[in-house]
């Protein structure tokens, strides 16, 4: 069963004024088909870039791929492929949900036919077929009264109903491959929490794969089976939900678990933010990207940057704790477990 996304090595850059910033630094991660994952990190991490790189969506200011391979069902190698090939496929077989729903609806246009429209241009369907399977999706996404939302506009829509409406046109197509980058993050938390279980229900009922890009781990932990974790462009540790939220090993991972408030956590339990900022990408730093901000940097930290170590079949970190030689460290209880 071959992973319907294989990503190795991907390196991105963006040119500015000021020179190249290298906002993805070696990148390798697998999803597997059908599978939720999710990639966690604070902003500017690398991970919005990686995901709109998948798709091919070029981020401003613009980047371009310096190196790796973002291979798609087996077959499809995203990074050499035709502007043209690519724009059949982000709508047929990739759909991309955008953190707030506005600047990605059309605002001149009904939401039937922004769902319809693909149908017909990508897939081929008649009007009367789409119209059908809009019906079918708004339905499925919880949208009461599809006939008559289908007429309407995307401003006669609440905040919440938009970004349902955004997932009915990522998902009319039936992608492979559904990447959603802070789906929930411009939402109030009610809507949140409909918004997560509408995306878990509708993983299951799929057979889509699912990214979710997020920097809430109460997301992470609702929808997901593995978890990418990126700091300053790199992915600093990846296993399952359980080995993340309760057997991780990197200090990165640590600080993430203790700054950023769960839904699935006591409100009182308390937050922590991780000192410091992330490294200039101008110029990264030669060892570890977390040694200025990691409260166990040794000296060989700031020289070498750690390479991953494999610690199951689905857990990896990169950091040089892991050594046989290092001290052992024990991982803080407020870490989680
Ligand atoms: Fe901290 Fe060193 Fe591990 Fe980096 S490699 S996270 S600086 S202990
Ligand atoms: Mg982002």
């Amino acid at each position: 069963n071959k992973p319907i996304l294989e990503v190795k090595d991907l390196r991105v850059s963006f040119r500015t004024y000021a020179g190249e910033v290298q906002a993805v630094r070696g990148v390798s991660f697998h999803l597997n088909k059908g599978e939720v994952l999710a990639i966690v990190g604070e902003s500017g991490c690398g991970k919005s870039v990686t995901a709109q790189t998948i798709m091919r969506l070029i981020p401003t200011p613009p980047s371009f791929i310096k190196s790796g391979s973002i291979l798609f069902d087996g077959k499809t190698e995203i990074t050499k492929l035709s502007n043209s090939k690519m724009e059949k496929i982000r709508g047929s077989e990739m759909g991309m949900i955008f953190q707030d729903p506005m600047t990605s609806l059309n605002p001149t246009m009904t939401v039937g036919k922004q769902i319809t429209e693909g149908l017909i241009k990508h897939q081929g369907l008649s009007r009367v077929a789409a119209d059908e399977r809009a019906l079918e999706i708004l339905t499925l996404v919880g949208i009461s009264n599809p006939q008559g939302r289908m007429k309407q506009y995307p401003h006669e829509f609440s905040g919440g109903m938009r970004q349902r409406v955004m997932i009915a046109i990522a998902l009319a197509c039936n992608p492979k491959l559904l990447i959603a980058d802070e789906p929930t993050t411009a939402l109030d938390v009610t809507i949140q929490a409909q918004i997560i279980d509408l995306m878990k229900k509708l993983s299951e009922q799929t057979d889509s794969a699912i990214i979710v890009i997020t920097h809430d781990l109460g997301v992470v932990a609702e929808m997901a089976q593995r978890v990418v974790v990126m700091y300053a462009g790199k992915v600093v540790e990846q296993g399952t939900v359980d080995e993340i939220f309760y057997r991780s090993r990197h200090p990165y991972t640590w600080g993430l678990l203790r700054s950023v408030p769960r839904l699935d956590q006591e409100k009182n339990s308390e937050l922590v933010p991780i000192p410091g900022t992330p490294p200039d990408l101008f110029a990264p730093p030669k060892g570890c990207a977390f040694a200025a901000r990691c409260p166990y940097a040794m000296k060989v930290c700031q020289e070498y940057d750690p390479e991953q170590t494999q610690l199951t079949e689905t857990h990896s970190a990169a950091c040089w704790l892991l050594h046989e030689d290092a001290p052992k460290v024990e991982r803080p209880v407020e870490a989680g477990g």
